[in-house]
């Protein structure tokens, strides 16, 4: 067992992680299911079939990841040929989060594995079915000494991070994120932080607002909200509001029916204590669209609130749920007053048919990732970084990406022996004008 060194080793485990994730994918949807009403079709789109499709590019891509990488070599060395190794860092602790319980913690382990490094994973406690089901695959598929789960919460969790690691990767908030980096200073472990923040919407009079509805309840309402990347907030041209509110209304509608309680298309939140909270954010009066909920069923219908207060809670928090504030600008400087309140966003939103004015928010604003006349879906590209910046998250991942976090990057030059220049030896007399001009030739 070489996971270290043998990539033909690491590529067989994970053949073996594919067989098993397919033969028992009926069952992880069934826990997902479980853990919150998670609906089929969102279960094999985001998590399922993502961590398969994430795998199968991985098994592929293996050796030509993992290969040192030949590089320009500097003409200050001449004679010499360069090289980056990719060197597993190690032990690695992956940390997940329970709104994609599977795929958040499938997905980076999967990476260190094809890095070359031991794993140890801690997957969610709110979701136990799931987790229980990442262990029982992860245990038919590996070693115990090369990947191990530890379920459990915030006990376990502490346990683990008073470990010393060679890497730490955490998904999660951004209280969690700040105990995780504090924990991985103590042995100056870098981290990856995938965080969480409040991901403006903005929407102006060029857009297309019926399209524009259509795809903003699709990120806003999967999986009840509860999507680290859903739009937290919708900043809309105060002439627009009436109309977009109606497209928005019949979207819903059309996706979850009149009685949304019923639908089999939409998820139930997570716990008592976050339907609690969400219930709390819910201010009657500015109720525009749903606003119900029903605490045995751990339901909050997706709902629609009329320029909600700055200062309350909906508001000031990441909010995490199926609740969308409409809030309305005129000028830039509106935006701007909106969006300079909060931390820097994991997500970021403009519809707009005007490029200079989507061009214009998207560079003006820092912010993770995101999309132009979209939400979410710049998820789904392998090819494009996933993260946050700021309070948002560090580090990035995703196809070859993940691979490269989860590796140290070793430059290194190698030296022909055949010339061996005399300039940069001492004494240095006479040397330093001739150094200058080639430096500056250079
Ligand atoms: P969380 O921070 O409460 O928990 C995440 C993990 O940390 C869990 O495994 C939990 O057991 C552990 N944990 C909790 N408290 C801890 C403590 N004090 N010390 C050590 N470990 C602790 O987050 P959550 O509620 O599971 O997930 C929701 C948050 O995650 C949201 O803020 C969301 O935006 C964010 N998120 C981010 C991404 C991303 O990719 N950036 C993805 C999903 C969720």
């Amino acid at each position: 067992m070489d996971y270290k060194n043998d990539i033909g080793y690491r590529k067989e485990t994970l053949k073996k992680l594919l067989y098993n994730i397919q033969k028992s994918e009926d069952l992880i949807v069934k826990a997902l299911y479980d853990d919150f009403k998670k609906p089929e079709f969102e279960a094999v789109l985001t998590e399922t079939n993502y961590v398969i499709s994430e795998l199968k590019d991985t098994i592929k891509n293996i050796h030509k990841w993992a290969k040192p990488k030949r590089i320009w070599p500097s003409l200050l060395n001449f004679p010499s040929t360069d090289y980056i190794y990719k060197e597993p860092y190690g032990k690695v602790l992956v940390i997940a989060p329970w709104n994609y319980p599977f795929q958040l913690a499938l997905c980076p382990l999967i990476s260190a594995v094809a890095a070359g490094n031991r794993v140890v994973l801690k997957p969610s406690e709110l979701t136990p079915h799931t987790s229980a089901i990442i262990t029982k695959i992860i245990q038919k598929t590996f070693h115990v000494n090369h990947v191990e789960v530890f379920e459990g919460g915030v006990e376990v969790s502490s346990a683990l991070l008073a470990q010393r690691w060679d890497y730490i990767f955490f998904t999660g908030s951004v209280a969690v994120g700040k105990v995780v980096a504090k924990a991985a200073a103590e042995n100056l472990t870098p981290v990856t932080l995938e965080l969480g923040g409040k991901n403006p919407c903005i929407i102006d009079e060029t857009a297309d607002l019926k399209l524009a509805a259509k795809r903003i309840v699709w990120g806003k309402f999967i999986n009840a909200g509860q999507t680290c990347i859903a739009p937290d907030y919708i900043l809309i041209q105060k002439n627009m509001k009436i109309n977009f509110l109606s497209f928005m209304m019949e979207e819903i509608t059309k996706s979850y029916g009149k009685k949304m309680e019923k639908s089999p298309d939409f998820a139930r939140i997570i716990n008592t204590k976050n339907w609690l909270r969400l219930v709390n954010m819910i201010d009657p009066e500015r109720v525009l669209f749903g606003g119900e909920s029903d605490a045995n069923a751990l339901y909050i219908a997706p709902t629609l609130l009329e320029e909600p207060a700055l200062d309350s809670a909906v508001m000031k928090e990441e909010i995490f749920g199926p609740i969308l504030p409409i809030l309305t600008y005129e000028t830039e400087d509106d935006i701007k007053k909106v969006i300079s309140r909060y931390e820097k966003p994991l997500a970021f939103y403009v519809f707009s048919d005007n490029k200079s004015f989507a061009k214009k928010l998207i560079t003006t604003y820092s912010f993770g990732g995101g999309c132009i006349n979209d939400t979410v879906v710049h998820f789904s590209n392998k090819r494009l970084p996933f993260g946050g910046v700021g309070h948002s998250g560090i580090g990035a991942y995703h196809g070859q990406l993940s691979f490269d976090i989860f590796s140290h990057h070793k430059g290194v030059v190698k030296k022909g022996n055949w010339l061996d220049l005399p300039m940069r030896y001492a004494p240095y007399k006479d040397k330093l004008a001739a150094i200058k001009r080639i430096l500056d030739w250079l």
